[in-house]
């Protein structure tokens, strides 16, 4: 493709990326399709030789928007919001567009530059101090991960550097809340600490935050036992409920071990945009006393805040830690730049791609006050969706409303009792899941079930960047006589 087709096939793609945006609204929120059918509608050869612009545009519309659960849905209140600023969407085409190859500061000097500033700016936008310096990775799983490996050698007297895990004499062991993400156990897994040196530890059954004399416990109890207490992963804003757990609690409870801390915030991160919010990671930098201050932070702006997949900023206080471990200096690697950042020996992958450029162009095209307006208006829905629950019998907000998430279920009377008692609890769960399956199968909106104290409830997680009060309460709506259409076949 030349430049000049390039050009003619990009205005009608991006006039139909518009298009698509225009009538979102208007398409089913969960996607329609049955197992196998995307792949039936598709060729099962390749193409043989070249073909036109138009004809993709028409299989995007034919077969791939069907396929799609649309989160940018104004009616998509499931899963946390997963919003493709359309500002950040130039910027994640920018990045295609001018090729950069991230493998060194010397391949490509703007590309780490940027990413400096931003992250930077992202730093001070949330009200951190200045002793955190960060990077962009892809995910949060994967920013976790590299705290943990971090954590871990810092925990093992860098044993990579000789017989590794296998040559130390005390198993090292992760702590967490039983409510964290499966990203955390997935990481301590592939970080090699294995499923016995992971303590899921209890929460408070009405915040469902961490109990801090849980954790307590168990670190001395490991000690006890001859084991080394290595990191504690520390939830702020958990998937299930946005429970957050009391950071400036736990931290000097780790740091008597000289555990690593990491701040999981994926999804909370954005609240950190408003000032109102900046309690949630109270205590980070520590308070010069006996508390000491977290090690690591990881948050999404390709969640809520609304910078396109992927884009997830993993700060930290001391990036040495990573360099120690991730540092790589091959031959063909040689730079004529000294003291520069390589941000390849702060994470995983070598060749990185340019996503400063997302957030660069989100923060400068979107501006910040727009962001933060739309932030406080998800909370104000919220707040008002869980009043409405509240008010409607029948009707149970499950977990405190801190953020943009209610977890609600209705509880018919034969299997709830007046006093919230449960009745009967498979029962219960049937009748969750077919309303909110049943709902979601409509396309109407959408919302996910997840397990709570070993229950089905219903979260509604609002966010998208288009959704308004009207769609809350559409869905709400739709919510409402799902579950009298389940109620009736009890
Ligand atoms: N941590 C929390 C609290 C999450 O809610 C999620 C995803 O929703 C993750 C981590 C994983 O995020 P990612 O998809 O960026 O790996």
């Amino acid at each position: 493709m030349t430049p000049e087709e390039f050009r003619a096939a990009g205005h009608v793609l991006i006039d139909w990326i518009a298009d698509h945006r225009t009538r979102i609204a208007d398409l089913p929120v969960q996607a329609q399709v049955r197992p196998g059918e995307v792949a039936a509608a598709l060729p099962s050869t390749p193409p043989a030789g070249t073909e036109d612009i138009t004809a993709l545009i028409a299989d995007l519309e034919r077969v791939i928007v069907p396929g799609l659960t649309q989160v940018q849905h104004p009616r998509h209140v499931g899963w946390f919001p997963s919003n493709a600023a359309l500002a950040s969407v130039l910027g994640d085409l920018a990045s295609s567009g001018l090729g950069g190859l991230g493998i060194s500061w010397q391949s490509a000097p703007a590309l780490t530059e940027l990413e400096q500033v931003v992250c930077d700016w992202m730093r001070q936008l949330t009200g951190l101090s200045p002793s955190w310096q960060g990077a962009i990775h892809d995910t949060a799983s994967t920013a976790c991960l590299v705290a943990l490996l971090a954590a871990r050698e810092r925990a093992g007297g860098y044993s990579v550097e000789h017989g590794g895990l296998q040559s130390l004499p005390q198993p090292l062991v992760v702590y967490a809340s039983e409510q964290a993400h499966s990203s955390v156990p997935k990481a301590v897994l592939l970080a090699g600490f294995g499923r016995d040196n992971l303590r899921l530890i209890q929460t408070d059954p009405q915040t469902h935050a961490m109990l801090p004399d849980a954790l307590a416990a168990a670190m001395a109890a490991d000690v006890a036992a001859g084991r080394r207490p290595a990191a504690v992963v520390v939830s702020i804003g958990t998937t299930a409920t946005t429970a957050v757990d009391p950071l400036a609690t736990l931290l000097p409870i780790a740091g008597q071990h000289g555990a690593w801390v990491h701040v999981d915030a994926a999804m909370a991160g954005s609240a950190l945009l408003l000032p109102e919010y900046r309690w949630l990671i109270d205590g980070i930098d520590g308070d010069g006393a006996g508390s000491p201050a977290a090690d690591s932070l990881s948050w999404n702006p390709h969640k809520w805040m609304g910078t396109v997949l992927d884009c997830s900023l993993l700060y930290v206080r001391d990036p040495e830690l990573l360099i120690r471990v991730m540092s790589t200096a091959p031959s063909y690697l040689r730079s004529t730049a000294d003291a520069v950042v390589e941000y390849r020996d702060w994470g995983i992958p070598l060749g990185r791609r340019f996503r400063a450029l997302k957030l660069w162009f989100h923060l400068r095209l979107d501006g910040v006050p727009a962001i933060q307006a739309r932030l406080r208006r998800d909370l104000l829905n919220a707040r008002r969706l869980a009043d409405a629950v509240a008010a409607e019998p029948g009707w149970r907000v499950l977990a405190p409303v801190q953020l943009q998430t209610v977890c609600l279920r209705h509880e018919p009377p034969g299997l709830v009792a007046a006093d919230g008692a449960v009745l009967d609890g498979e029962a219960l769960d049937r009748h969750t899941l077919a309303w909110a399956d049943a709902l979601n199968a409509s396309g109407a909106g959408f919302v996910s079930p997840a397990v709570l104290d070993g229950r089905w409830m219903v979260r509604i997680s609002i966010g998208v960047e288009s959704t308004e009060w009207d769609d809350v309460e559409a869905v709400w709506t739709a919510a409402r006589a799902e579950a009298a259409r389940a109620s009736a076949v009890l």
